[in-house]
């Protein structure tokens, strides 16, 4: 299936998308190794999913935005097969509010979460893959970084920054024969999806070309595409899942 004998980190593969992509990964006969903050159930429910696929998978406690955790991450995903090929950045969350309202804290645990804690992934990987030549790294960012949102200052600019990082990731790293990209979705149904009421959904499914919310399998597939050899001379770029919305 093109992934047999790779090792893939993706954070927060406990649900949603996460979830998706490592189950995407597994079934191209990657290794999973996934991380979770708080829903270790979840997790452990994602990685027997993957056994199912005949790889090796398991689920790391590891909160991203803790350079600590995310060292032991990479070091207990090195014991399964020695090297890590693949990194996925996805884990990601939402604290929103007005500007005129939202707290240090709440714009600090975005920033935190979803661009310090993939800093750290980023780091952590390109230090191993850079001794193999080889990798394949996707960052998740969100059609809310290209386009900007009300209420999302924080988590904008987490993702808007995100495509920078993987910008210079590319050109960077593009020697050593390492690509990164991003996949921007657009509104997808999951957890995070999952707080707006109905009304709410509906009138963003209208502004949607293909009327409808994507599923957290649609951004899968994209990752799986840019991780996989066909996308071998692909990088640098944001691919946007989002039902034609921008
Ligand atoms: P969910 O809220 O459903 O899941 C988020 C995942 O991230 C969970 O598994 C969670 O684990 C994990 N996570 C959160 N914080 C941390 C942390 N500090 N350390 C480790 N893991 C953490 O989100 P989605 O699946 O919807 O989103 C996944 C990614 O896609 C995010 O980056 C999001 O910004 C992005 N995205 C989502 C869109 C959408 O419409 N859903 C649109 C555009 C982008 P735990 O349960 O353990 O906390």
């Amino acid at each position: 299936m093109g992934l047999e004998n790779k090792t893939a980190i993706v954070t927060g593969g406990g649900r949603g998308i996460g979830r998706a992509i490592c189950l995407k990964l597994a079934s191209m006969g990657a290794n999973i190794v996934t991380c979770y903050a708080h829903g270790e159930k979840a997790a452990e429910e994602t990685v027997s999913l993957c056994r199912e696929y005949g790889v090796t998978a398991v689920a790391v406690k590891a909160d991203v935005a803790s350079k600590e955790d995310v060292e032991a991450l990479f070091a207990e995903a090195e014991k399964i097969t020695g090297t890590i090929e693949i990194l996925v950045n996805n884990a990601g969350i939402t604290r929103d509010n007005i500007i005129l309202r939202m707290s240090d804290e709440e714009f600090d645990q975005v920033i935190d979460t979803n661009l310090r804690g993939a800093f750290y992934c980023l780091r952590a990987a390109s230090k191993r893959m850079m001794r193999k030549r080889y990798g394949r790294i996707v960052n998740i960012s969100s059609i809310v970084g290209v386009n900007g949102n009300a209420g999302q200052v924080n988590y904008a600019a987490s993702k808007a920054g995100l495509i920078g990082m993987t910008k210079s990731m590319a050109k960077e790293l593009g020697s050593r024969n390492i690509t990164c990209n991003a996949v921007a979705p657009g509104f997808i149904t999951t957890d995070m999806t999952d707080a707006l009421p109905d009304n709410v959904k509906e009138q963003i499914a209208k502004s949607i070309s293909l009327n409808k919310l994507g599923t957290p399998e649609d951004v899968a597939n994209a990752a799986a595409f840019l991780v996989s050899d066909d996308a071998q001379y692909i990088t640098g770029q944001v691919l946007g899942v989002d039902g034609g919305m921008s």
